[in-house]
């Protein structure tokens, strides 16, 4: 069956019926995806859980991360220990705003 402006086309035993493709989405790197392609949703969890998902975690990881906070993609490490000092102060003191002195390159 397919939705084509309104009108429902029914095509006896169609290529789209027969050849449902599932596409691993697992990123690869900062801009590929593996892309390996099973005709059966089973055979795509058994890649995902044998393979792709392990061999690709720090892929998974980075990606998901830059994606969602693009901010971490040029993450200064001095800025990140300063924050992390800030953050530890802020719990012992128990407060919720960072100081005008506490900011990052504040000088
Ligand atoms: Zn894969």
């Amino acid at each position: 069956m397919a939705l084509m402006g309104g009108l429902t086309i029914w095509v006896p035993g169609s290529a789209l019926e027969a050849e449902q493709v599932f596409v691993c989405r697992v990123p690869t790197g900062p801009r590929s995806v593996c892309g390996a392609r099973f005709t059966s949703q089973q055979a795509l969890m058994r890649h995902l859980r044998n393979e792709c998902v392990a061999r690709h975690e720090q892929e998974i990881r980075t990606g998901s991360l830059e994606q969602r906070m693009p901010v971490f993609q040029s993450w200064d490490p001095e800025i990140d220990a300063h924050m992390k000092k800030v953050r530890d102060r802020m719990l012992e003191e128990g407060r919720w705003t960072v100081k005008p002195n506490e900011r990052a390159g504040f000088s």
